[in-house]
């Protein structure tokens, strides 16, 4: 379905922007790969994508709070492999204290990298995607993006912002074959909720699959954690044709966390 169009996720090298990058490929889209880790394991994520799908796979390292590496990111991404169809800005970072104390460097991180980033990302790949009059562009936000939580103050914010950046550029992309969602998940078991669990397990002294059950229980009515596949098959349908006329939406994948 996505043959001969080509997709870069941000940060792609682990969790749900993996599992987001394998249902492209696997739907035909070459890809760019961002993102941290160790080289010679990215080398072989990458190599593998690409024998696995059949696909040309790059990969960038650009830190994407620097908005000079995400242009460059998107110049090599059109260099390498031809285009930018679809964007997937998926990176994001977590870091939680009460407002009072939230460490100011901690606040321009989160807002830089789960926010701004989108902006510079999308500002990069527009005008070709405007020059083909196609282009899907999908970002990774939260339920944070519509509801808050304590002691998250810089992610909630972030994430808000980024589903108002999502409305801005779908109505300003409306007359165009360019479209523009923000999916909104709930808890995914990645390595960045599996820090909030330890954290949680070493604050109350109880074991690892406790503070699991009871992260799920206090947010998350179906109890159980969505995947890294759920995003992934959900950005594959907003990249189809079916999905022309989802434009600006906020879309939900929170076993009814925003039901309640
Ligand atoms: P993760 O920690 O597993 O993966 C984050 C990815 O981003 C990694 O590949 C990492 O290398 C990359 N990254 C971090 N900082 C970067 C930077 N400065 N430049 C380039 N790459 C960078 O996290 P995840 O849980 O897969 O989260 C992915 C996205 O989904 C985030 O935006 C997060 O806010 C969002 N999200 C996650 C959950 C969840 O429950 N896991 C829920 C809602 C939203």
């Amino acid at each position: 379905m996505l043959k001969n169009k080509t997709a870069i996720v941000t940060g792609s090298t682990s969790g749900i922007g993996l599992g987001i990058a394998r249902s492209l490929g696997a739907a035909g889209a070459n890809l760019m790969l961002n993102g941290f880790g160790d080289a010679a394991q990215i080398e072989a994520l990458r190599a593998g994508l690409a024998k696995e799908f059949g696909v040309k796979v790059g990969f960038s390292g650009a830190d994407i709070s620097k908005p000079e590496q995400i242009r460059a990111m998107v110049e090599q991404a059109t260099k390498e492999l031809g285009s930018v169809d679809i964007l997937v800005n998926n990176a994001g970072i977590q870091h939680t204290a009460p407002v009072d104390e939230f460490p100011e460097d901690r606040w321009d991180a989160v807002i830089s990298i789960n926010l701004s980033s989108n902006f510079h990302a999308i500002k990069a790949v527009l005008p070709q995607m405007k020059a083909r009059n196609w282009g899907r562009i999908v970002n990774i936000a939260s339920v944070h993006g519509l509801v808050a939580s304590k002691e998250k103050a810089a992610y909630v914010a972030a994430k808000h912002g980024v589903i108002g950046l999502t409305k801005t550029v779908a109505l300003e992309m409306a007359r165009t074959g360019i479209t523009c969602n923000a999916i909104c998940p709930g808890w995914v078991l990645t390595p960045l909720v599996q820090k909030q669990i330890d954290a949680r397990a070493e604050r109350e002294g109880i074991p690892v699959d406790q503070a699991k059950s009871e992260l799920l229980a206090e947010k998350q009515p179906s109890g159980e954690f969505a995947t890294p596949e759920q995003m992934g098959a959900l950005c594959v349908f907003l990249c189809s044709d079916a999905a022309a006329q989802i434009r600006g939406a906020a879309l939900p994948v929170d076993g009814a966390w925003l039901a309640q």
